[in-house]
């Protein structure tokens, strides 16, 4: 189902989009234009309202630039945005886009990226892509199966939170969409949090994704904190200093071993950048505190990486480090070399962690109706979520 009016059009015909660039690309196609040099600072604070502040899809809206300027801005640029392709929402409130994002070239039939919406009461989370594809290949992930097509661009993965606030209504005056769990209330926005935890590995293409935290981190539009922005890495160590020192969002770890032989394993990037070395660099993550606490995901392999001894291992490996632990059972898909952990063994290893003082361990399952995963674990679900309750609570 085609949820946009925007038909897909060969690049040649199509004019430069606004919509997901910076302040200094919007004045640059300003001053192609013509405008005097005096004017581009106010007119670029008035674009930056209105596309992403207020969500305009059109310059028409923009009621307080003068007539002949917002006909002027029409003829010269447009406001497009990625297009939903396909929306699938799961009995949770879950929603995964599919969307298409503009040819590069007359042949070009548009890059397909997939985005994810996670609903909870008191907030909602937008899953986001860094790539199409991925060039590591992490034995346990779909995504690293499929080849590398392209780094996203820093408008790119602005328009994946712009299409989501759109389709949500989570814009001044707009309405809340009502066949899904959309969070509502005073302040409340739809969407409070970002993980960059979809496609591809964020640190490879770091010069886009921190562009693209600054124009969603940024008061006077999207205006997201950078404490509620989760960059999720496989480990790309020497990136981790100029993330943490020049933009500073949280970051996730992507750890799921314990030891060197089976992370050469499961993510090939360890025989690279070891465990020793990876936790080092996350002990020099700039701004990391305890109030600011490095998140190591750890997915549910049975008997891979499940046992006790592996539990008490990470325990001891994350000792002295300001550190959240996230259990995340294994979502299968077609082919996949793994199944998840039963939950007994989820619940053991979980039991383990929580002891030695780290809180909300394991990651609910969502949307897996929609992702057609963990089908088998739905009895499982409920328990995990009563668990994931009580340790949060
Ligand atoms: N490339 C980055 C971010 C994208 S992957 C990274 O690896 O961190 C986001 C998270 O999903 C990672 O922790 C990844 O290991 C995990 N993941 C990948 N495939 C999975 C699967 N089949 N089941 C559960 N988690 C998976
Ligand atoms: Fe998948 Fe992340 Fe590994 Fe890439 S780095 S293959 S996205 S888990």
């Amino acid at each position: 189902m085609s949820l946009s009016d925007t038909p897909v059009a060969p690049t040649t015909t199509l004019k430069p989009s606004l919509a997901g660039m910076t302040r200094a690309e919007i004045a640059d196609a300003l001053r192609a234009l013509g405008l005097p040099e005096r004017e581009i600072r106010m007119r670029v604070s008035q674009i930056w309202h209105w596309v992403y502040f207020r969500g305009a899809r059109d310059f028409g809206e923009m009621l307080n630039v003068s007539k002949a300027m917002r006909a002027q801005l029409t003829e010269a640029f447009a406001l497009r945005l990625p297009e939903i392709i396909e929306e699938q929402i799961s009995v949770d409130g879950t929603r995964k886009w599919l969307l298409r994002l503009q040819p590069v070239d007359a042949f070009d039939k548009g890059a397909e990226v997939e985005c994810v919406y996670i609903p909870e009461s008191d907030r909602g989370t937008l899953c986001v892509s860094s790539q199409v594809g991925c060039t590591l290949n992490c034995s346990f992930c779909h995504t690293g199966t499929q080849r590398l097509v392209r780094n996203l661009t820093t408008a790119e993965i602005v328009g994946q939170l712009l299409v989501a606030r759109q389709r949500l209504g989570d814009f001044p005056d707009r309405e809340r969409p009502t066949d899904g769990l959309v969070p509502a209330g005073e302040g409340v926005r739809a969407v409070s949090n970002i993980v960059f935890m979809g496609m591809g590995e964020p640190l490879y293409n770091l010069d886009n994704v921190m562009a693209a935290i600054e124009i969603m981190a940024d008061g006077d539009g999207l205006a997201l904190s950078k404490r509620r922005i989760t960059v999720s890495t496989s480990g790309v160590v020497p990136q981790f200093e100029r993330l943490g020192a020049e933009c500073g969002p949280a970051l996730a770890i992507s750890l799921h071993a314990v030891r060197d032989e089976l992370r050469n394993d499961l993510v090939p990037l360890n025989k690279k950048y070891p465990i020793k070395e990876l936790l080092q660099a996350c002990r020099d993550y700039p701004g990391a505190s305890n109030a600011r606490r490095i998140t190591f995901e750890y997915v549910m392999l049975k008997g891979v990486n499940d046992s006790p001894a592996d539990a008490r291992e990470l325990v001891r490996l994350l000792k002295g480090l300001p550190a959240k632990i996230n259990l995340i059972p294994f979502n299968p898909w077609p082919g996949a070399p793994y199944e998840c952990s039963d939950w007994e063994t989820i619940e053991r290893f979980s039991d383990i962690v929580f002891n030695a003082g780290y809180a909300s361990p394991v990651r609910t399952p969502r949307g897996r109706d929609i992702f057609a995963a963990c089908g088998q674990l739905k009895s499982e679900t409920e328990k995990l979520r009563a668990s994931a309750r009580m340790a949060a609570g």
